[in-house]
């Protein structure tokens, strides 16, 4: 899987099953799914409703651990991590971006943006340095002292994706994030993600949306619980 430079995956999941019991039915949600992403992959993730994209993102984003199979991120095998360690390795790893942004309502942009810091046990000051500069980074540099309900959509997606970036994370996972956006503010966002990925960041993105897709250099479609299409796009 390793790329002629050797270059390691920052995601390398391997025959990946997840099968959910309820009562004495399962369902198999994923039924082994392969795959590698490279560090500066921008990647998004297709298929129809049940088809299995939730879960994987589950995956992804140590929010689960699959029933089988294994999923190294930034070489380290979290398939057999406690509830903990997934934990702390979701904050050091990765940077996550919501459909509808999860912020805290009546917190200012830059205390939104300094939380994953304040979880990671980064003192005030520096705290509130990175997240200003994030936030600058995102072209909300004059909002910082604004509560989400004083903010646009797409402006509060701004300040959830500065979030995201805030603690360096190796892979960033957006999960329908022009969801909420009407199409002017959704091209903005893309455009802003394009800008990031032009910069290094790795995305991957869970979207039904096959314009948003377009914006990704890759697509892997899922359907029943598996891959059935892993390309690159025009831009890839
Ligand atoms: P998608 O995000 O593509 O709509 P999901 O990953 O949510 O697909 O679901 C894949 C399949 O797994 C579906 O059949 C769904 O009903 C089932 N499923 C998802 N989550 C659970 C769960 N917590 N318990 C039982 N079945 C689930």
């Amino acid at each position: 899987m390793n790329s002629a430079n050797g270059a390691q995956p920052v995601i390398d999941m391997r025959d990946a099953t997840k099968t959910y019991e309820l009562g004495d039915v399962k369902v198999e949600a994923l039924r082994g799914v392969t795959f590698a992403i490279m560090p500066g992959e921008y990647v998004a993730i297709m298929g129809p409703s049940g088809s299995g994209k939730s879960t994987l993102m589950n995956l992804l984003g140590c929010l689960d651990r699959p029933t089988a199979g294994h999923y190294l991120l930034d070489g380290t095998d979290v398939s057999t991590l406690g509830d903990d360690a997934l934990a702390h390795i979701r904050l050091k790893k990765l940077g996550f971006v919501f459909q509808g942004f999860n912020l805290l309502a009546r917190t200012s942009a830059l205390k939104n943006v300094a939380l994953p810091l304040f979880y990671a046990g980064v003192g005030t000051r520096t705290r509130n340095d990175l997240a200003a500069r994030q936030l600058q980074e995102v072209g909300l540099g004059d909002r910082v002292d604004h509560k989400p309900s004083e903010l646009s959509g797409g402006q509060q997606q701004r300040v959830a994706i500065a979030r995201a970036l805030v603690n360096d994370p190796a892979v960033v996972l957006a999960d329908e994030p022009t969801g909420n956006l009407d199409s002017q503010t959704s091209e903005d966002i893309m455009g802003l993600f394009e800008t990031l990925n032009d910069g290094g960041r790795t995305i991957i993105m869970v979207t039904h949306d096959e314009d948003v897709a377009s914006h990704a250099k890759r697509i892997i479609r899922v359907r029943d619980g598996r891959i059935v299409d892993d390309q690159a796009t025009a831009r890839g």
